[in-house]
């Protein structure tokens, strides 16, 4: 059984309006030392599903249906308690949004390090926390004895640094990595990545890139999962994906980014929004934007079906060109 194994998740945020349908019917799974993108534009619930799988939804947030298997077992069903003492930064850690104002500013570096690991394994000394605080910042590339600045004595790439040295603090099996590149110049981007990659390979974990950047996503990772409106829409190896998308907002998504080597073009953008998810619209979700829609689309929410080895897709047109 894959590492992480996700059947059919669906969270969503009560309000006073009405249910918001954040994520609807998700399935993925990642393998040990797998790295997997998670793309899609912003609300399009890639944030839902990283803080439903360590289950710190905020308020009105509530996982109302599928499983997550993580380490064969099914952790929507155990307590908060089993998924702090057990699961939470011990076997699955999270690299927060922001790296430049991630951390708290008024707290040493190596603190705000040796509270993660203290809060999860409280038996842990302070002095023996101190000097694994110290290790984790030479992984990453900072010397030891940074472990007493202060957030703002580090560079926006030493504090990105910094918050994977926190997120391994307990030597997790799978890192989820929420927008790492905002307010990241493209050199200290592409210095995270090549750190990534670096310690995916070294300590054989998995990862999952959540971004709207597919740049990102194709730099580091072997999986793309392409999320519009709280639905899974194409799913498989990253090769297939980018170089053959199949679903129309695949295909909008990769062709509204500009290519450095292609001539100079006009930027290319999906008409439309993405749907209010109080009511999302009937039949497959993305119908109101694509320039394919048919009569069944408005109806029938398309299945994600597997259209070639490694690569599957949940549309209507699809579906009917691949049975011809
Ligand atoms: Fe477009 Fe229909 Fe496919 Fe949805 S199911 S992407 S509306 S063709």
């Amino acid at each position: 059984m894959a590492l992480l194994d996700i059947q059919n998740l669906r969270t969503y945020y009560y309000t006073g309006r009405g249910p918001v349908k954040a994520v609807e019917g998700v399935s993925f799974h990642v393998e040990k030392g797998e790295a997997l993108g998670l793309a899609g534009e912003s609300g399009c619930g890639k944030t839902t599903v990283a803080l439903s799988l360590l289950r710190i939804l905020p308020s009105g947030g509530k996982i109302v249906g599928g499983k997550i298997f993580f380490h064969n077992r099914d952790i929507v069903k155990i307590s908060q308690n089993q998924m702090r003492e057990d699961v939470r930064w011990k076997q699955m850690s999270y690299i927060f949004q922001g790296a430049m104002n991630a951390m708290n500013p008024v707290y040493k570096v190596g603190d705000q390090i040796i509270e993660a690991i203290r809060t999860h394994e409280p038996k842990v000394y302070t002095k023996e926390a101190k000097k694994r605080a110290g290790k984790l910042l030479e992984l990453v590339g900072i010397d030891s004895s940074r472990v007493d600045n202060y957030p703002h004595e580090f560079s926006g790439g030493m504090k990105q640094r910094a918050l994977i040295a926190m997120a391994l603090a307990c030597n997790p099996s799978l890192v989820i990595a929420d927008e790492p590149g905002t307010a990241l110049d493209v050199i200290v981007q592409a210095q995270f990545l090549k750190l990534l990659n670096e310690l995916r390979h070294k300590l054989k974990l998995a990862i999952i890139m959540i971004t709207h950047d597919l740049s990102m996503i194709a730099e580091t990772c072997q999986t793309l999962a392409i999320m519009y409106a709280g639905n899974l829409v194409e799913y498989g190896d990253i090769v297939n994906l980018f170089k053959k998308p199949l679903h129309p907002y695949t295909q909008d998504l990769i062709e509204s980014f500009p290519s450095i080597k292609a001539a100079k073009q006009d930027m290319v953008s999906i008409p439309g929004s993405p749907p209010d998810l109080l009511q999302p619209p009937s039949g497959c979700r993305f119908h109101p934007r694509c320039k394919y829609a048919m009569d069944i689309c408005k109806k029938k929410t398309p299945r994600l079906i597997e259209i070639a080895k490694n690569h599957s897709v949940a549309c209507h047109l699809v579906e009917t060109q691949a049975r011809k």
